[in-house]
């Protein structure tokens, strides 16, 4: 295999990159790199500094989050989200905390900072790494480029059941609503939006488990190594 082998998993939320990008680095034998949980880390920043959603200052954000540490650690335990050395892996996941991570997602100096953290982690050993810039940005260069993607209802049905199983008493159509607004913004954006251009592989995961599609993207690697 050419070295490092980064492999870009790239697409809307609720879409199941997760499983899928894990499932193809235990194949691999790759580490799993999230990096929606380093913007989640940056809107977590944003909250415990008292900023309220809109953000209407990006400067006060890209100043937080340029004397702030952000890492990704992996082990045998699974992977972890420090934030200045704290262990933020939880917190970060409540819903909240993705409208922020969306908000400072938009801001091109905290976006330059994750972005190129982003590049040197995928540099250094490569990895699975999931994100919505992965591809077109982070590491344009990878040939094992996927964007998967899930109509909305789907993957609100799967984002809700998901939400449900951890106990939190959510509404679908509440879990709808947020991942219009989260598309859009993320879609949108000037810098680095989600665009799936013609240098992807695109797979429709609305009929496919997660299984199915780690296969249909692992087949699609083999065919791109050469020799
Ligand atoms: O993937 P996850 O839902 O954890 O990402 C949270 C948010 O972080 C996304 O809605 C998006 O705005 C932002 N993000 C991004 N670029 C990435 C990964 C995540 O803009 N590479």
């Amino acid at each position: 295999m050419i070295s490092p082998v980064i492999v870009a998993i790239d697409g809307p939320s609720g879409v199941g990159k997760s499983t899928v990008a894990r499932l193809i680095a235990k194949s691999l034998g790759l580490r799993y790199l999230d990096t929606g949980a380093m913007y989640r880390a940056a809107g977590l920043l944003a909250r415990r500094a008292g900023l309220s959603l809109p953000l209407s200052n990006g400067e006060d954000v890209a100043r937080l989050t340029s004397s702030a540490t952000i890492e990704i650690l992996n082990s045998q335990a699974g992977t972890r989200t420090l934030l200045n050395g704290e262990d933020v892996s939880e917190e970060i996941r409540e819903p909240e905390i993705a409208r922020y991570a969306s908000a400072v997602a938009s801001i091109p100096a905290v976006r330059r900072k994750l972005a190129s953290l982003q590049r040197e982690m995928a540099l250094c050993g490569g990895g699975v790494m999931e994100g919505r810039d992965i591809g077109t940005k982070v590491v344009p260069e990878t040939p094992f480029k996927f964007f998967l993607d899930a109509s909305s209802d789907v993957r609100a049905e799967r984002r809700f059941r998901e939400l449900s199983a951890k106990g939190l008493d959510v509404k679908i159509e509440t879990v709808l609503a947020e991942q219009r607004a989260r598309d859009e913004a993320d879609s949108t954006r000037t810098d680095s939006p989600l665009v799936c251009d013609a240098s992807y592989v695109r797979v429709d995961t609305s009929n496919l488990s997660s299984v199915d599609v780690a296969e249909v993207c692992l087949a699609e690697i083999k065919k791109r190594i050469p020799g």
